[in-house]
């Protein structure tokens, strides 16, 4: 696997760092540079993203995305996936008028309400992917989704009607432990737990971090084998607004081999490491 850190610099700066050919402009505005964690300059940039804030009281970068690349042997030998969903959406279906039971949240970040009714979204506004999620965490999936999980018997799935047709929610019946040994914080440079009065790891151990940066791993567990479809039982993310924080999901190499073959969109997968 080759990890890289693809970063959104503040062009202004960016002769900081990078040359004047390096990179993509996106517009004047933004310079996008990808970096490999071994390049020596890597370790560079929250150094100078901090003389830039002290200096000019302006960021270096407005944005970051880790890539992972594996070879196909690595995916395909591979026992438990962490599957990410490309496409986000709004409005949420708490927007819609879902309706949510909020005193099984934790008081302290917002994890863990109950859905108490089905799920409420707006037809027309569902991307036209086999799977996508709203901001506030929904996962929904296209029909051809459930047909061809139910001809493959794939196991560990909760797929409800929504109120739009061909349209189903998905959750997962069985959680995963994530270990300490994964990596999260606000981004790759800063790990703090904390910003500007928002709480990004609960004392309550509920939720664990504001973005996913490493990696997952899980705590080994016989229901591994034995289901398609998992959740982290640890949520990542923030309550902001319509914005919940949400778990990470995982799948067998089974539903990812259903995928590529029935050609489903909106799918990416990675993987998880069992310990
Ligand atoms: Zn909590």
């Amino acid at each position: 696997m080759k990890e890289t850190l693809e970063l959104r610099i503040n062009y202004d700066y960016a002769h900081l760092l990078f040359k004047a050919d390096e990179g993509k402009n996106l517009g004047t505005a933004v310079k996008l540079v990808e970096l490999s964690k071994d390049d020596p300059r890597y370790r560079q940039v929250p150094i100078i993203a901090e003389e830039v804030r002290k200096k000019y009281d302006r960021g270096f970068f407005f944005g970051w995305q880790i890539k992972r690349n594996y070879s196909k042997k690595e995916l395909d030998t591979a026992t438990l996936l962490h599957l990410k969903i490309k496409v986000v959406f709004e409005p949420t279906g708490e927007d819609c008028g879902t309706l949510y039971d909020e005193t099984t949240a934790c008081e302290i970040c917002g994890a863990n309400r109950k859905q108490s009714r089905p799920l409420i979204l707006i037809k027309g506004m569902i991307p036209k992917k086999d799977i996508a999620r709203t901001i506030g965490g929904e996962v929904v999936v296209s029909e051809k989704f459930v047909k061809a999980a139910r001809q493959r018997n794939l196991k560990g799935l909760q797929l409800s009607p929504i109120n739009v047709e061909k349209y189903y929610q998905l959750t997962a019946n069985t959680e995963l432990e994530l270990l300490p040994k994964t990596i999260v914080g606000i981004n790759p440079f800063d790990l703090s737990t904390s910003d500007d009065g928002e709480i990004y790891k609960c004392p309550k151990g509920d939720t664990i971090g504001l973005n996913l940066l490493s990696e997952p791993y899980v705590a080994d567990n016989p229901l591994i084998k034995e289901f398609d479809f998992f959740a982290s039982r640890q949520k990542l993310g923030v309550k902001r607004g319509l914005l919940r924080p949400e778990p990470i999901y995982f799948c067998s190499p089974a539903f990812r081999k259903m995928i590529e073959e029935e050609k489903l969109s909106g799918f990416e997968f990675e993987i998880t490491k069992i310990e």
